[in-house]
């Protein structure tokens, strides 16, 4: 899908930088572990006319007239993101995965009220109470971390997760993260909260599409089926493969306060079209192919981890069971702190993030680590033949500092690309 022609003509300055882009991911390797490519089908969706309806409210409880097709969109996308999820109640309106935690958050909680979550150094994200974001301005929240020490170091320490409840009785515990490389499961920390008569929130915005595609335990059940997270929030943009955006799921007595969140509260019109791709993706995340796209995905990931510990790198927790993992840079080479590696890396048209490692001693702008993720590489055909190959590629960037090495690889890398297209360019 090159840029339409009538942009073309009538804004050749946007067109021009949506090829650039276009260009830009198509012949370097999308290694973010936050990214995906979405499929035409999804693009299209969002491209539609239904970017043009205002549609405050829900579906059968507008402000505004003309909502009767719209309505047919937004009850589509609902029913089909609680088919996927097994959930009894789904909201699709979030804008992004940042709005879905201010809605549960402006649900289930009270200003001041005292919310444990993931520390933000050790993977959780900037909504999990960051001074700089509004949950760490407007709410009370302590954070809990990974293990230090053996056994399971770098896992995360239920132990501290079970002692920080009992001392500060938190109204809220969040688990979910952004650079978390291990399967956290919902029945340990479901009872911790229970013990202290706490709500559970599953962040799971990285690793929606792997619930969805059965790699990954649905956090809104225990293992015995029970109710496990109360409230669980995902984008559909990462794992998930679908439009940028997000969804709320939950058990049904909360579904009330949580519409209320969203809309009024928090959200004014919601983004038809971007709601029309979501139920697209629903879709295609339905089908049993999808199931084994996840399953790619997290076998590429293993893959990759194995063949950069080949090459001399620590994988931090020692390994994933996901999409993602964090590579310790110092065992590889002690000088090498992760802006460089970034920089680097970037220059070989490989793109990743730099991102600092528990109990990293370099700041958050240098970082000793990055986060490297398979989704996106998987959905344009990549296998684990590729991944030993993107392993040894980065190696050998990261090995040297010379930029003939970089203009090699470079090239290199848009030889593999060559192969495995986006989906928007087959
Ligand atoms: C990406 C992410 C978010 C935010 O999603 P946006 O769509 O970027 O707002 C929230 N929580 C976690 C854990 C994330 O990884």
């Amino acid at each position: 899908m090159s840029s339409p022609e009538l942009l073309q003509r009538q804004d050749p300055e946007v067109a021009r930088l949506i090829e650039e882009e276009q260009e830009r991911q198509r012949t370097t390797l999308q290694l973010i572990a936050s990214e995906n490519f979405a499929s035409r089908a999804v693009m299209e969706a969002t491209g539609s006319v239904l970017t043009n309806k205002y549609a405050e409210g829900y579906p059968s409880r507008r402000y505004y007239g003309g909502n009767q097709i719209i309505d047919q969109v937004e009850t589509l996308a609902i029913e089909r993101c609680k088919q996927l999820f097994g959930a009894p109640y789904a909201n699709v309106q979030p804008h992004a995965g940042a709005n879905a935690n201010a809605g549960a958050y402006l649900a289930l909680l009270e200003p001041r009220d005292r919310v444990l979550a993931m520390r933000l150094d050790q993977g959780g994200h900037l909504t999990h109470g960051s001074p700089v974001n509004f949950s760490g301005q407007i709410y009370d929240f302590i954070s809990y971390g990974v293990r230090e020490s053996d056994p399971n170091r770098e896992w995360l320490d239920l132990d501290q997760m079970h002692q920080l409840a009992l001392e500060q009785r938190p109204k809220l515990i969040v688990i979910g993260a952004t650079a978390y490389s291990r399967i956290i499961e919902v029945d340990p920390v479901r009872e911790i909260a229970d013990e202290v008569g706490a709500l559970v929130l599953f962040d799971a915005a990285h690793v929606a599409g792997l619930i969805a595609a059965g790699v990954y335990p649905n956090p809104l059940f225990t293992r015995s089926g029970g109710r496990g997270a109360d409230v669980v929030t995902f984008t559909t943009h990462k794992t998930l493969r679908g439009p940028r955006g997000a969804a709320i799921i939950a058990h049904e007595d909360l579904g009330k306060s949580l519409d209320k969140a969203i809309f009024p509260g928090l959200q004014g019109g919601p983004l038809e079209h971007a709601i029309a791709a979501k139920a697209v993706a629903f879709g295609e995340a339905m089908d049993p192919d999808f199931r084994q796209y996840g399953q790619r995905v997290v076998d590429n990931a293993r893959v990759l981890a194995d063949s950069l510990s080949a090459e001399g790198f620590r994988i931090v927790s020692g390994g994933t069971d996901v999409h993602l993992m964090l590579v310790d840079l110092r065992d590889f080479d002690a000088e090498l702190d992760g802006r460089t590696a970034q920089v680097r890396l970037d220059r070989s048209g490989i793109t990743c993030n730099r991102n600092q490692i528990p109990f990293d001693p370099r700041s958050p702008f240098v970082t000793s680590g990055l986060r490297l993720g398979t989704a996106a590489m998987t959905t344009a055909g990549m296998s684990t033949d590729q991944m030993k190959t993107v392993a040894s590629l980065i190696s050998r960037v990261l090995r040297t500092d010379d930029d003939q090495t970089c203009q090699e690889v470079r090239r290199e890398v848009a030889d593999l690309c060559r192969s495995f297209p986006p989906p928007s360019e087959r």
